[in-house]
């Protein structure tokens, strides 16, 4: 491979993926290990069968079963990834959850967890993925997956709003203070992606018809229609791309 082709190769990156355990994350380390990363995969739930599919791509998978909101978390996978690999290049900050409830009803505990998971866990992950980087002069990608509602309100996600629209806000206060130092801090702001995350507004007639019928691709995205944008802003093609966010969404926010 030579050329501008070349620019999107991540063989001899490590790249450490959160919420990997199934949806946007797992189609995401895939994709990052078909460019040629190894990966480490961050999640509570099993990883195996991504494992495999990562070992057979010839790429190595290490699998680090913690939860990303615990305070330790951010120095266990640091640990683990330094200790298997000696070096971690690319870090996607996607671990994300969701409660649905009224403004008026909304409880302290769904306000609480979604920051702690969304917000919090990709703001210390993200220091202590930076820290060595900045130490040895190396260059480095964060990728902050963040949503529509980074950019519109939404009705009955109080706390996931608030994240994602946070979230968006710090991908360029990241990338005004690390740009200099060569770490590129980026985001990907999904559409309406057919995943668990989404299964209750799918499983609602009216809603689904309604979300089908504001997207102008008229489709709900899969989680495969990431692993283009995650590669590009991982890789060396990306080096002058600091503080923007994609949106992946079939059309959505032209709308
Ligand atoms: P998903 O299918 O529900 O997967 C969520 C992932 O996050 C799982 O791997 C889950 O792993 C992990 N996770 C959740 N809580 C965790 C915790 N405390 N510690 C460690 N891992 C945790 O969701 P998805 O749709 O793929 O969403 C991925 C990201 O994209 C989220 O940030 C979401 O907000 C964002 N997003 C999704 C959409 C969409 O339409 N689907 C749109 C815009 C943005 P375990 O449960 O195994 O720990």
């Amino acid at each position: 491979m030579s050329g501008i082709l070349a620019q999107f190769s991540l063989v001899g990156r490590v790249a450490i993926v959160t919420g990997a355990s199934r949806g946007l994350g797992a189609a995401m380390a895939l994709g990052l290990a078909e460019a040629g990363a190894d990966v480490v995969l961050v999640a509570r739930g099993d990883m195996t069968s991504l494992q495999e599919k990562i070992t057979a791509l010839g790429r190595r998978a290490l699998p680090v079963a913690v939860d990303i909101a615990d305070a330790d978390a951010p120095e266990l996978i640091m640990q683990a990834t330094l200790g298997a690999f000696g070096r971690a290049d690319i870090l996607v900050n996607n671990a994300g959850i969701i409660r649905r409830a009224n403004f008026l009803e909304f409880t302290d505990q769904d306000w609480r967890e979604v920051m702690d998971v969304n917000l919090n866990a990709a703001f210390r992950l993200s220091q202590h993925f930076c820290r060595p980087l900045v130490a040895a002069g190396q260059p480095g990608k964060i990728i902050n997956i963040a949503s529509m509602l980074s950019f519109q309100g939404g009705v009955r996600v109080a706390s996931y709003t608030a994240a994602k629209s946070a979230l968006n806000g710090l991908t360029k206060l990241m990338a005004n203070e690390l740009a200099a130092q060569r770490i590129n801090v980026n985001a990907i702001a999904p559409g309406y992606m057919a995943t668990d995350n989404t299964e209750a507004l799918r499983a609602d007639a009216s809603r689904n018809e309604a979300i089908l019928q504001r997207i102008p691709a008229a489709r709900w995205g899969t989680p495969d229609d990431l692993k283009g944008a995650v590669v590009f802003l991982a890789s060396p093609a990306a080096d002058y791309l600091h503080g923007h966010t994609l949106a992946v969404d079939g059309g959505w926010l032209a709308r």
